[in-house]
């Protein structure tokens, strides 16, 4: 099996955030830096691949581009390939307001697929690092046009100051990749072993 890792929206290309959808990166934060949602993506998929590279696991980006690819054209790539496992990497919160009430890792699947089968395994891993919100099924395009098991992982909230000045450091991305890698590398056992 291929693990296909999507890093969700734009990154930045000369100071310019290339993302169309609005909101998504955090308000200013007490060091007066922003966090760009895409960019921030991007920077844990790489993490993860780079983490990867001493394990026995076949992982590919499907977006290489900082551009902000179609969600069609990503779900056309995934498609492309055979016997697949997708996840996409996103952070949530918005650059509206602060909120103290949400934090934490939240994981959706869509029934179209066995990606609920395997999204506990993420939760359990990543709740190590920060806090579990559970898991819900939500029709995101990605989820619902992607023929493999896919999963999207909002990691915490970047507009809730715990989780967002934790996990822009190098220090959260690294920790959070290696959460990630974990359960990717936990699931590769479960389904060898079920064959
Ligand atoms: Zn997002």
């Amino acid at each position: 099996m291929i693990w296909l890792l999507d890093n969700g929206h734009g990154g930045i290309i000369e100071d310019v955030y290339q993302t169309k959808t609005l909101h998504k990166k955090s308000p200013i934060l007490p060091d007066g830096s922003i966090l760009y949602e895409g960019e921030w993506n991007r920077k844990v998929v790489k993490k993860i691949i780079e983490l990867s590279e001493k394990e026995d696991i076949r992982i590919v980006n499907i977006v290489p581009e900082r551009e902000d690819i179609d969600i069609d054209e990503r779900a056309k790539r995934v498609n492309s390939y055979d016997n697949a496992f997708v996840i996409s990497i996103h952070m949530n919160g918005t650059d509206e307001f602060f909120t103290d009430e949400k934090r934490g890792i939240t994981t959706f699947y869509y029934r179209h697929n066995e990606g609920r089968k395997y999204s506990w395994v993420f939760q359990d891993f990543i709740s190590d690092v920060i806090p579990n919100r559970g898991i819900f099924e939500k029709g995101f395009r990605l989820l619902t046009r992607s023929k493999h098991p896919a999963l999207l992982l909002e990691c915490g909230f970047m507009n809730n100051i715990q989780d967002v000045m934790f996990l822009k450091t190098e220090n959260g991305i690294e920790q959070l990749s290696s959460s990630i890698l974990k359960s990717m590398l936990k699931i590769n056992q479960i389904m060898c072993n079920d064959k």
